[in-house]
């Protein structure tokens, strides 16, 4: 037997009791005749300690104990005479009786603690000896409980779990996909799924009702910060509901998992339409836990002999509450901020409303007191606030302003820490035009349907028209980060193709990559709609954290690299023959 009980567990009731741990030295002290060894597992720390004036020779094994050594410990609880609070074994010890090596270990590249040396790179290169760090068992170990109260909640409301293949056919999700080569079909190739979206709605078709899945899903995408090219969804559909069905459904699982995991009751989720969500926060998910709302300022600043506003399409400002004493440093580095490439404004104007009743500001030369104390009032400003102010073109704007609106609170520590504020964003447009490539997007995807009473409009409609088409689509978004999405589906024929042609599919070309759905949407095809989570992002929102990186066990880096194991790789001349491939720029290279 290797143990009797885990490195977690043992309490000052069972003081006296002889008992076996195995697990890794974290650390050893010497202390003259006192050997200690903090023993750790998954389950915790306990602290044993080898007695030279006991056992002299076994005193001498344990101070030759190297971290990370694996070793089984036998002896007796005792209660210490120095107890440590901060861990829930720190009032006992175990006083070693027997002591057995079952594995030596290297010295570790880092610091096996919570808080590590080791940098990013280093601590990628070894994730199997990170992930044995408190913090990442924590997130792991809270992945898991998440996904098994998901299956427990949703099982119970009668979804049936459905694995979907991953060697398909492109997914249009929007992004690229990653392709397989085969070998049994020369010349062609699989495409991992971006996600399972024609597979469950096939199901649909087939009857199953209410599908889900925790589903791995492949985007090919220049990996911004938060991203992992293999990631993670709560995949869900369901028939013969509306949007309203969906949304109760999904809400009332969000809520159970936050009672369950974190014990928070978050109580009903408010709805916002996309068109408010961007007038009032200049973001498609804004975060609720604070506030500064954008205010229109067009009345009260243009018309004042101040060019570059009464230029602009749209001049808005922010209420920064309590911040009239930034200095002028600070106020710089704001607007370098929003200067950057990535926010794109060209300038940014203050009005500080001091304590003393005065106000001060970047265009005093055009505007009085009274006129700043008037925008003031539009935003309901008191003294001793700032507000901050951007114009332009309208939709820019808005959301050059709902970035700096995030980037000021998150830097001058304005967000509530451990609230959550959750919010449906609702009626999406359906489409979007991009002008450039003179061709519409499918703001969801291309199977999202318009809203009931916009079908006849899409049918029938002009180019105009389909700029101004809503979707049954939702979002939910928690903190300002997008947890989920998803839509009501379309669920005809007619309506697919007319979808596709607007998204500039020719008739063929529509056929061939989607004909398989629009010929099942020919056999009684219910309607349906469905949702999707970000695991990944539910887990690291749920623990106030911004990396979803923390919340896998074996991430990618930023250039999409397992630098663990190495991959991607090249492979062999024989396994590109039998797949009948030839790599052009490898040949380039030799
Ligand atoms: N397949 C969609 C996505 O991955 C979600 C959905 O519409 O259900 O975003």
């Amino acid at each position: 037997m290797f143990r009797t009980h885990n490195c977690g567990e043992l309490r000052l009731q069972d003081a006296g009791k002889e008992v076996t741990l195995s697990g890794w030295v974290q650390a050893g002290r010497d202390f003259g005749g006192l050997t200690f060894v903090d023993l750790r597992d998954r389950y915790g720390i306990t602290q044993v300690v080898f007695d030279s004036d006991d056992d002299a020779p076994l005193a001498e094994r344990a101070r030759k104990l190297g971290r990370e050594w694996v070793i089984q410990v036998t002896g007796a609880v005792r209660e210490r005479t120095n107890k440590n609070p901060n861990r829930p074994t720190g009032d006992v010890e175990i006083l070693a009786r027997e002591l057995t090596v079952l594995n030596k270990s290297k010295v570790p590249p880092f610091t096996i603690e919570d808080e590590s040396d080791g940098g990013d790179d280093l601590r990628m290169r070894y994730r199997y000896l990170d992930l044995r760090r408190g913090p990442l068992q924590k997130n792991i170990i809270f992945r898991s409980k998440l996904a098994l109260a998901v299956r427990a909640y949703l099982g119970d409301q009668d979804f049936v779990e459905v694995e979907t293949p991953n060697l398909i056919k492109s997914t249009p999700e929007g992004a690229r996909d990653f392709v397989v080569p085969s070998r049994l079909n020369e010349g062609q190739f699989y495409a991992l799924p971006q996600s399972p979206q024609t597979f469950k709605q096939l199901l649909m078709v087939a009857g199953y009702d209410r599908y889900f899945q925790i589903v791995k899903c492949f985007r090919d995408e220049d990996l911004r910060a938060d991203r992992q090219p293999e990631f993670t969804q709560i995949d869900c559909e369901m028939a013969f509901v509306t949007q309203e069905d969906v949304l109760n459904t999904f809400e009332g699982l969000t809520r159970h998992v936050f009672r369950e995991l974190k014990g928070t009751e978050l109580g009903e989720f408010p709805r916002m339409q996309y068109d408010e969500a961007l007038r009032r926060y200049g973001s498609d998910k804004p975060d609720l836990r604070f506030g500064m709302e954008l205010t229109e300022l067009n009345e009260l600043a243009q018309g004042k002999g101040f060019k570059v506003f009464d230029e602009a399409e749209l001049v808005v400002g922010i209420r920064v509450p309590g911040k009239a004493d930034l200095s002028r440093k600070q106020l710089d580095a704001l607007t370098d901020w929003v200067k950057r490439p990535q926010i794109g404004a060209k300038g940014l104007i203050y009005v500080k409303f001091n304590e003393d009743g005065s106000v001060k500001s970047s265009v005093d030369k055009f505007f009085d007191a009274d006129a700043l104390q008037a925008w003031g009032a539009a935003a309901g400003a008191e003294k001793g606030d700032l507000m901050l102010v951007l114009s332009g073109d309208d939709e820019k704007t808005r959301k050059q302003l709902g970035s700096l609106r995030l980037h000021v609170a998150a830097e001058y520590d304005m967000i509530p820490a451990g609230s959550f504020k959750p919010l449906w964003v609702v009626d999406f447009p359906l489409l979007e035009w991009d002008e450039e490539a003179g061709r519409f997007h499918a703001m969801h995807h291309p199977f999202t349907s318009p809203k009931r009473e916009e079908v006849d409009r899409m049918l029938n409609g002009d180019h105009e028209t389909m700029k101004s088409l809503k979707a049954d689509a939702y979002d939910l978004v928690i903190n300002g980060a997008e947890i989920g999405g998803g839509s009501v589906r379309i669920y005809d024929r007619g309506l697919q193709e007319k979808n596709f042609q607007l998204l500039g599919f020719t008739p063929e070309e529509a056929e061939e990559q989607f004909g398989f759905l629009m010929g099942a949407f020919e056999y009684g095809a219910p309607p349906h709609a469905g949702i999707a989570f970000g695991f990944d992002r539910l887990c690291a929102v749920m623990n106030g954290q911004s990396s979803i990186r923390d919340f896998i066990a074996f991430p990618k880096n930023n250039q999409g690299r397992d630098v663990m194991i190495d991959a991607p790789a090249r492979i062999d001349a024989q396994q590109l023959s039998d797949l009948n491939l030839r790599v052009t720029t490898a040949e380039k290279r030799e």
